[in-house]
Protein backbone atom coordinates (compact mmCIF):
# COMPACT_ATOMS: atom_id res chain seq x y z
CA UNK A 1 0.00 0.00 0.00
CA UNK A 2 3.01 2.41 0.72
CA UNK A 3 4.16 2.10 -3.25
CA UNK A 4 0.72 4.00 -3.84
CA UNK A 5 1.66 6.68 -2.18
CA UNK A 6 2.89 9.93 -4.22
CA UNK A 7 6.69 10.56 -3.87
CA UNK A 8 7.36 13.27 -1.86
CA UNK A 9 9.27 16.17 -4.07
CA UNK A 10 13.32 16.44 -4.16
CA UNK A 11 13.65 20.33 -2.77
CA UNK A 12 17.69 19.93 -2.13
CA UNK A 13 18.83 18.78 -5.18
CA UNK A 14 20.96 16.05 -3.42
CA UNK A 15 20.96 12.83 -5.47
CA UNK A 16 18.63 10.41 -3.99
CA UNK A 17 16.54 6.85 -4.60
CA UNK A 18 13.34 7.73 -6.38
CA UNK A 19 12.66 3.99 -7.76
CA UNK A 20 8.86 3.95 -7.97
CA UNK A 21 8.68 1.71 -4.25
CA UNK A 22 9.16 3.89 -1.13
CA UNK A 23 12.83 3.38 0.51
CA UNK A 24 13.17 3.58 4.35
CA UNK A 25 15.80 3.70 6.85
CA UNK A 26 17.39 0.93 7.01
CA UNK A 27 20.08 -0.04 10.01
CA UNK A 28 22.81 1.54 8.38
CA UNK A 29 20.83 4.71 8.09
CA UNK A 30 19.57 3.95 11.76
CA UNK A 31 23.11 3.44 12.25
CA UNK A 32 24.24 6.66 11.04
CA UNK A 33 22.00 8.50 12.65
CA UNK A 34 22.63 7.43 16.18
CA UNK A 35 26.40 7.84 15.39
CA UNK A 36 25.49 11.93 13.97
CA UNK A 37 23.28 12.79 17.08
CA UNK A 38 25.22 10.78 19.93
CA UNK A 39 28.11 13.32 20.54
CA UNK A 40 25.70 15.83 20.97
CA UNK A 41 23.58 13.97 23.57
CA UNK A 42 25.66 12.49 25.44
CA UNK A 43 26.08 13.43 29.31
CA UNK A 44 23.22 16.43 28.38
CA UNK A 45 20.03 16.64 30.85
CA UNK A 46 16.81 16.77 29.98
CA UNK A 47 14.62 19.99 30.26
CA UNK A 48 11.06 18.66 28.76
CA UNK A 49 9.33 17.09 25.89
CA UNK A 50 6.94 18.46 23.52
CA UNK A 51 4.91 16.91 21.13
CA UNK A 52 2.97 18.59 18.48
CA UNK A 53 1.42 15.12 16.41
CA UNK A 54 -0.07 13.45 19.18
CA UNK A 55 0.22 10.14 17.79
CA UNK A 56 3.86 10.70 17.26
CA UNK A 57 4.15 10.09 21.19
CA UNK A 58 2.70 6.83 22.53
CA UNK A 59 1.50 7.54 26.00
CA UNK A 60 0.33 10.30 27.52
CA UNK A 61 2.51 13.58 27.10
CA UNK A 62 2.25 14.89 30.18
CA UNK A 63 3.48 11.54 32.26
CA UNK A 64 6.54 11.49 29.61
CA UNK A 65 7.83 14.94 30.14
CA UNK A 66 7.38 14.54 34.05
CA UNK A 67 9.81 11.16 33.70
CA UNK A 68 11.75 13.34 31.67
CA UNK A 69 12.50 16.06 33.35
CA UNK A 70 15.55 16.28 34.65
CA UNK A 71 17.09 13.45 33.70
CA UNK A 72 20.59 12.94 32.04
CA UNK A 73 21.10 10.65 29.14
CA UNK A 74 23.75 8.13 29.38
CA UNK A 75 23.67 6.32 26.20
CA UNK A 76 22.51 6.60 22.70
CA UNK A 77 22.55 3.53 20.68
CA UNK A 78 20.47 1.52 18.19
CA UNK A 79 18.32 -1.89 18.39
CA UNK A 80 16.94 -2.73 14.79
CA UNK A 81 15.61 -0.43 13.20
CA UNK A 82 14.87 1.65 16.87
CA UNK A 83 17.17 4.46 17.65
CA UNK A 84 17.98 4.30 21.86
CA UNK A 85 18.49 6.71 24.12
CA UNK A 86 18.84 5.72 27.65
CA UNK A 87 18.55 8.04 30.99
CA UNK A 88 18.82 8.24 34.43
CA UNK A 89 16.85 9.96 36.68
CA UNK A 90 18.15 12.12 39.78
CA UNK A 91 16.43 9.38 41.65
CA UNK A 92 18.69 6.46 40.11
CA UNK A 93 15.47 5.28 37.43
CA UNK A 94 16.33 4.46 34.23
CA UNK A 95 13.94 5.38 31.52
CA UNK A 96 14.35 4.76 27.60
CA UNK A 97 13.30 6.80 24.78
CA UNK A 98 12.58 4.66 21.99
CA UNK A 99 12.58 6.41 18.42
CA UNK A 100 11.75 4.22 15.08
CA UNK A 101 11.94 6.79 11.99
CA UNK A 102 9.60 4.41 9.95
CA UNK A 103 9.27 5.87 6.06
CA UNK A 104 10.53 9.38 6.89
CA UNK A 105 11.67 10.21 10.77
CA UNK A 106 14.91 12.23 10.73
CA UNK A 107 16.39 13.25 14.34
CA UNK A 108 18.05 16.45 14.32
CA UNK A 109 19.93 18.34 17.37
CA UNK A 110 19.88 22.09 16.97
CA UNK A 111 19.79 25.14 19.16
CA UNK A 112 16.24 26.28 20.05
CA UNK A 113 16.18 29.83 18.89
CA UNK A 114 16.68 27.87 15.35
CA UNK A 115 13.34 28.07 13.95
CA UNK A 116 12.06 24.66 13.79
CA UNK A 117 12.00 22.94 10.29
CA UNK A 118 8.61 21.75 8.95
CA UNK A 119 6.90 18.43 10.25
CA UNK A 120 8.59 18.67 13.48
CA UNK A 121 5.90 16.04 15.40
CA UNK A 122 8.20 16.05 18.58
CA UNK A 123 11.06 17.64 20.44
CA UNK A 124 13.27 17.01 23.45
CA UNK A 125 14.87 20.41 25.40
CA UNK A 126 18.14 19.42 26.55
CA UNK A 127 19.97 22.03 29.19
CA UNK A 128 22.25 24.66 27.37
CA UNK A 129 19.35 25.57 25.24
CA UNK A 130 19.14 23.06 22.53
CA UNK A 131 16.73 20.62 20.86
CA UNK A 132 16.72 17.15 19.90
CA UNK A 133 13.80 17.72 16.54
CA UNK A 134 11.87 14.60 15.29
CA UNK A 135 10.77 15.74 12.01
CA UNK A 136 8.77 13.36 9.89
CA UNK A 137 6.66 14.65 7.05
CA UNK A 138 4.60 11.16 6.92
CA UNK A 139 4.19 11.06 10.04
CA UNK A 140 4.43 7.03 10.87
CA UNK A 141 7.22 7.65 12.82
CA UNK A 142 6.69 6.85 16.36
CA UNK A 143 8.35 7.67 20.23
CA UNK A 144 7.96 5.74 23.26
CA UNK A 145 9.03 7.32 26.79
CA UNK A 146 9.13 4.03 29.04
CA UNK A 147 10.71 2.67 32.26
CA UNK A 148 10.43 -0.98 30.01
CA UNK A 149 12.32 -0.79 26.90
CA UNK A 150 12.30 -4.70 26.33
CA UNK A 151 7.96 -4.23 26.39
CA UNK A 152 8.55 -2.46 22.84
CA UNK A 153 12.36 -4.18 21.82
CA UNK A 154 11.48 -7.67 23.27
CA UNK A 155 10.47 -9.44 20.06
CA UNK A 156 13.31 -7.76 17.77
CA UNK A 157 15.46 -10.51 16.35
CA UNK A 158 19.37 -11.09 16.55
CA UNK A 159 21.16 -8.13 15.48
CA UNK A 160 22.87 -9.33 12.36
CA UNK A 161 26.49 -7.59 13.05
CA UNK A 162 26.66 -8.91 16.32
CA UNK A 163 29.11 -12.06 17.43
CA UNK A 164 25.73 -13.74 18.22
CA UNK A 165 24.96 -13.93 14.69
CA UNK A 166 26.35 -16.90 13.48
CA UNK A 167 26.28 -18.83 10.37
CA UNK A 168 24.99 -21.53 12.13
CA UNK A 169 22.43 -19.19 14.14
CA UNK A 170 21.28 -17.79 10.69
CA UNK A 171 20.70 -21.57 9.47
CA UNK A 172 18.54 -22.27 12.20
CA UNK A 173 16.49 -19.44 11.60
CA UNK A 174 15.95 -20.19 8.11
CA UNK A 175 15.54 -23.75 9.00
CA UNK A 176 12.90 -22.99 11.64
CA UNK A 177 10.35 -21.50 8.69
CA UNK A 178 9.00 -22.60 5.81
CA UNK A 179 8.18 -19.55 3.87
CA UNK A 180 10.45 -17.17 0.54
CA UNK A 181 13.29 -15.99 2.26
CA UNK A 182 13.09 -12.51 1.58
CA UNK A 183 9.98 -12.37 3.63
CA UNK A 184 11.79 -14.41 6.53
CA UNK A 185 14.65 -11.78 6.21
CA UNK A 186 12.34 -8.74 6.57
CA UNK A 187 10.70 -10.11 9.58
CA UNK A 188 12.49 -7.72 12.35
CA UNK A 189 11.32 -10.71 15.15
CA UNK A 190 14.30 -12.67 13.10
CA UNK A 191 16.97 -10.75 11.60
CA UNK A 192 16.90 -7.08 13.20
CA UNK A 193 17.32 -3.75 10.82
CA UNK A 194 17.17 -5.89 7.04
CA UNK A 195 14.60 -4.12 4.97
CA UNK A 196 13.95 -3.88 1.47
CA UNK A 197 17.26 -2.50 0.61
CA UNK A 198 19.72 -4.24 2.28
CA UNK A 199 17.65 -7.78 1.77
CA UNK A 200 17.81 -7.30 -2.40
CA UNK A 201 21.91 -6.35 -2.25
CA UNK A 202 22.29 -9.15 0.45
CA UNK A 203 20.14 -11.79 -1.69
CA UNK A 204 22.34 -10.62 -4.77
CA UNK A 205 25.92 -10.63 -3.12
CA UNK A 206 24.96 -14.72 -1.96
CA UNK A 207 23.39 -15.55 -5.47
CA UNK A 208 20.25 -16.24 -3.79
CA UNK A 209 16.76 -15.88 -5.42
CA UNK A 210 14.68 -14.05 -3.23
CA UNK A 211 11.80 -16.45 -3.84
CA UNK A 212 14.01 -19.28 -2.55
CA UNK A 213 12.06 -21.17 0.23
CA UNK A 214 14.35 -20.84 3.39
CA UNK A 215 14.10 -24.46 4.78
CA UNK A 216 15.89 -25.49 1.36
CA UNK A 217 19.07 -23.36 1.93
CA UNK A 218 21.77 -26.00 2.21
CA UNK A 219 24.87 -25.09 4.32
CA UNK A 220 27.01 -23.16 1.97
CA UNK A 221 23.97 -21.44 0.72
CA UNK A 222 23.89 -20.24 4.45
CA UNK A 223 27.30 -19.06 5.14
CA UNK A 224 27.39 -17.42 1.76
CA UNK A 225 24.33 -15.12 2.79
CA UNK A 226 25.79 -14.68 6.31
CA UNK A 227 28.29 -13.01 4.74
CA UNK A 228 26.44 -10.99 2.12
CA UNK A 229 23.96 -9.70 4.72
CA UNK A 230 27.18 -8.59 6.93
CA UNK A 231 29.08 -7.30 3.87
CA UNK A 232 25.86 -5.46 2.56
CA UNK A 233 25.84 -3.57 5.87
CA UNK A 234 28.82 -2.51 6.51
CA UNK A 235 29.44 -1.10 3.30
CA UNK A 236 26.23 0.97 4.14
CA UNK A 237 27.64 2.01 7.26
CA UNK A 238 30.70 3.01 5.89
CA UNK A 239 28.61 5.14 3.27
CA UNK A 240 26.76 6.60 6.02
CA UNK A 241 23.93 5.15 4.79
CA UNK A 242 21.99 5.81 1.17
CA UNK A 243 20.09 8.64 0.74
CA UNK A 244 16.03 8.30 0.72
CA UNK A 245 13.83 10.52 -1.31
CA UNK A 246 14.60 14.38 0.67
CA UNK A 247 14.06 13.52 4.00
CA UNK A 248 17.27 10.93 4.35
CA UNK A 249 19.78 12.82 3.25
CA UNK A 250 22.28 10.64 4.65
CA UNK A 251 25.13 9.20 2.36
CA UNK A 252 25.99 7.74 -0.54
CA UNK A 253 25.32 3.62 -0.59
CA UNK A 254 22.93 4.24 -3.27
CA UNK A 255 25.50 4.42 -5.93
CA UNK A 256 27.02 1.45 -4.81
CA UNK A 257 23.90 -0.85 -5.20
CA UNK A 258 23.86 -3.88 -7.30
CA UNK A 259 20.67 -4.58 -8.06
CA UNK A 260 18.26 -2.70 -6.27
CA UNK A 261 16.58 -0.24 -7.64
CA UNK A 262 18.28 -0.80 -11.21
CA UNK A 263 15.83 -2.26 -13.16
CA UNK A 264 16.81 -2.48 -17.20
CA UNK A 265 20.24 -1.65 -16.09
CA UNK A 266 23.05 -4.10 -16.50
CA UNK A 267 23.95 -6.37 -13.18
CA UNK A 268 27.80 -5.54 -12.34
CA UNK A 269 28.99 -9.00 -12.02
CA UNK A 270 27.41 -10.42 -15.53
CA UNK A 271 25.81 -7.75 -17.47
CA UNK A 272 22.42 -8.94 -17.66
CA UNK A 273 19.65 -6.78 -16.95
CA UNK A 274 18.35 -6.71 -13.96
CA UNK A 275 14.54 -7.62 -13.41
CA UNK A 276 12.08 -6.01 -10.72
CA UNK A 277 9.36 -8.40 -9.65
CA UNK A 278 7.38 -8.40 -6.56
CA UNK A 279 7.77 -10.77 -3.29
CA UNK A 280 6.87 -10.66 -0.37
CA UNK A 281 4.53 -7.75 -1.43
CA UNK A 282 7.53 -5.32 -2.16
CA UNK A 283 9.13 -4.60 -5.45
CA UNK A 284 12.26 -6.41 -5.71
CA UNK A 285 15.11 -6.54 -7.70
CA UNK A 286 17.27 -9.38 -8.80
CA UNK A 287 19.96 -10.32 -11.58
CA UNK A 288 17.73 -13.38 -13.23
CA UNK A 289 21.28 -14.95 -14.21
CA UNK A 290 23.10 -14.45 -10.95
CA UNK A 291 20.14 -15.54 -8.67
CA UNK A 292 18.56 -18.25 -10.32
CA UNK A 293 16.81 -20.40 -7.89
CA UNK A 294 18.50 -23.49 -6.88
CA UNK A 295 18.59 -25.82 -3.81
CA UNK A 296 21.59 -26.89 -2.02
CA UNK A 297 20.77 -30.23 -3.82
CA UNK A 298 20.23 -29.77 -7.49
CA UNK A 299 23.06 -30.18 -9.24
CA UNK A 300 22.74 -34.19 -10.91
CA UNK A 301 20.24 -36.52 -11.00
CA UNK A 302 20.11 -37.31 -7.07
CA UNK A 303 17.11 -39.29 -5.62
CA UNK A 304 14.53 -38.02 -2.59
CA UNK A 305 16.33 -40.56 -0.34
CA UNK A 306 19.32 -39.50 -1.23
CA UNK A 307 18.78 -35.73 -1.14
CA UNK A 308 17.15 -36.57 2.42
CA UNK A 309 19.98 -38.08 3.54
CA UNK A 310 22.75 -35.42 2.63
CA UNK A 311 20.21 -32.94 4.65
CA UNK A 312 20.35 -34.59 7.22
CA UNK A 313 24.16 -34.93 7.33
CA UNK A 314 24.76 -31.47 6.06
ZN1 LIG B 1 24.25 -11.05 -12.98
Amino acid sequence: MFGALRPLQNRDGLRTIKFGSIAVPELPEVETTVGRIRPKLVRRHIAGIECSWRRTLCGSPATAARVLRGARIEAVGRRGKFVRIDTVRADATRVAVLIHLRMSGRLEVQPSSFARPAHTRLCVALDGGDELRFVDARKFGRVWVTREPEAVLGRVGVEPLSDGFTPDLLRCLLAGRSRVIKSVLLDQAVVAGLGNIYVDESLFRARLHPRMRSDRLSRRQCERLHRAIQSALRDGIAANGASIDWVYPGGSMQDRFAVYGRGGQPCPACQTAVVRMVVAQRGTHICPRCQRIRTGFSRGHRSTRNRRALRSNS
